[in-house]
């Protein structure tokens, strides 16, 4: 075994597809909805304009639109963005569901669940030495720690919170890239 210190590759959490929404429907009980492929709606009138983004009820499939701009003056508007609604531009539906503000603003809630990945490079185990590992985040996914390192070490929730050390709550969800060392099984701390 050599005396450098290993250096692992980072773990990196990607996402795969778009979260749903937590939105209670008004036609039958569920309370998600999706927004597929991704559409907008703009409705012009006069100068005004008014873009929503349209979710369907994972469900029954009904409709509901989301404001994105509320009479807002056309000039006001980058053409290029106003060609995006247009054109329903997936980086631009990505872009409004994932806006922070977007979410605050209509008091929705996003299910990441299905939708982002943990890239880990298999490294097994060694039980003689703790090991450090990083987390990056590609995308701003919020995820609770102790579900990732479970996942990524395939070990029980139980067994994280029992030998992981770490500097932030294992259990609020974070999207900021964070690190933490697994200590051996047998260490006494
Ligand atoms: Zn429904």
């Amino acid at each position: 075994m050599s005396s450098q210190p290993h250096i692992a590759l980072p773990w990196v959490v990607r996402r795969t597809g778009l979260p749903l929404l937590s939105l209670r429907c008004v036609d039958c009980p569920s309370r998600s909805a999706t927004t597929g492929r991704g559409r907008f709606r703009v409705n012009a009138n006069g100068k005004l304009l008014d873009v929503w983004l349209l979710v369907r009820c994972v469900s029954c499939d009904r409709t509901s639109k989301l404001t994105v701009h509320e009479r807002a003056r056309v000039r006001s508007l980058d053409p290029a963005l106003l060609d995006g609604y247009h054109s329903n531009d997936p980086a631009l539906v990505a872009a409004t569901l994932l806006d922070p503000q977007f979410a605050r603003r209509l008091g929705i809630a996003l299910d990441w669940q299905g939708a982002w990945q943990l890239d880990a490079p298999p490294a097994p185990l060694d039980e003689s030495w703790p090991r450090h590992v990083a987390v990056v985040f590609e995308d701003a996914v919020p995820i609770r720690p102790d579900r990732l390192i479970a996942q990524g070490l395939r070990l029980s929730r139980n067994e994280v919170l029992r030998r992981i050390k770490c500097d932030i709550s294992l259990r609020r969800p974070t999207s900021v890239g964070f690190t933490f060392i697994v200590m051996t099984k047998t260490a006494t701390y």
